[in-house]
């Protein structure tokens, strides 16, 4: 069996309790040694195989995975953050349905709640942006035409951006270009959760700036909007005069 285990975005308290509980069964972890915390490795089992797959292709994971069905041993694979999110686990998962080995995957908390937590910030504010935007700017790595980043931008509400922060002139350019004003508040969260965590309060027309000034070039996340700024309308859930399923109206 293959369990699939988000790591959290860095602080090593941050994984779920199946997750920590999954690593310390696995007789094997592959882990994504770039950006995993290697703190969590320390309760492993002993004699535990631990493979860092930052030098590894592929094939030469499943190879470990196989390897150790094949002797009946449970492996985890660990990714940052939530699998689901730039985790390249769908090509595992198909390798893995052609050998008809099992898996299960476990949420993680992503980077960008990491991000949220860092700011003190709400991504959905009332008035400001019901919607957030997760995606990246094209680099060496394509996205599809349709979601180019000045495309995404015209929508106006909240984007996260994640593995962009060596692009950020093009990332103000395309932002620029996709309506967002020069001043229009920005932020880049580095390392959010962990301990040298940073993070960067700047506008769209400064975030290559910002990025340079504090020696940020890569794991942090860009994100934009208005909810980084002061203006948003209360809650109706928590407003007195709105009854809802759960609450009459109190004047
Ligand atoms: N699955 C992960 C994302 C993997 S892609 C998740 O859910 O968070 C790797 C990118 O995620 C990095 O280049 C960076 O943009 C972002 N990232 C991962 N951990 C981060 C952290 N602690 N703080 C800021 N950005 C992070």
């Amino acid at each position: 069996m293959v369990h699939f285990v988000g790591a959290g975005p860095g602080a090593a308290d941050l994984i779920t309790l199946r997750g920590a509980r999954l690593l310390s069964e696995a007789d094997v972890i592959i882990y994504a040694g770039s950006l995993v915390n290697p703190a969590l490795l320390e309760g492993r089992k002993e004699g535990c195989a631990v493979y860092d797959s930052a030098s590894m292709t592929l094939e030469e994971v499943i190879a470990v995975m196989e390897k150790a069905e094949a002797e009946g041993r449970t492996t985890v694979r660990l990714h940052t953050g939530d699998p689901s999110l730039y985790g390249a686990i769908r090509e595992q998962m198909d390798l893995l349905d052609e050998r008809g080995i099992g898996y299960d995957v476990t949420p993680g908390v992503s980077s960008f709640s990491g991000a949220a937590a860092a700011l003190e910030a709400e991504y959905t504010l009332p008035d400001v942006s019901q919607s957030v935007i997760i995606t990246r700017m094209a680099g060496r790595t394509p996205v599809p035409e349709g979601e180019a980043l000045s495309k995404m931008a015209s929508h106006g509400c909240t984007m996260v951006l994640f593995l962009s922060t060596g692009l950020l002139e093009e990332v103000e350019r395309e932002l620029m270009a996709g309506g967002y004003a020069p001043d229009a508040p920005a932020a880049i969260v580095y390392k959010a959760t962990w301990p040298d965590q940073k993070v960067c309060r700047c506008t769209v027309a400064t975030l290559a700036r910002t990025a340079r000034e504090h020696q940020i070039s890569k794991t942090a996340l860009i994100t934009v909007g208005g909810f980084l700024g002061d203006r948003y309308e209360r809650s109706k859930l928590y407003d007195p005069s709105f009854a809802h399923g759960y609450r009459e109206a109190s004047k």
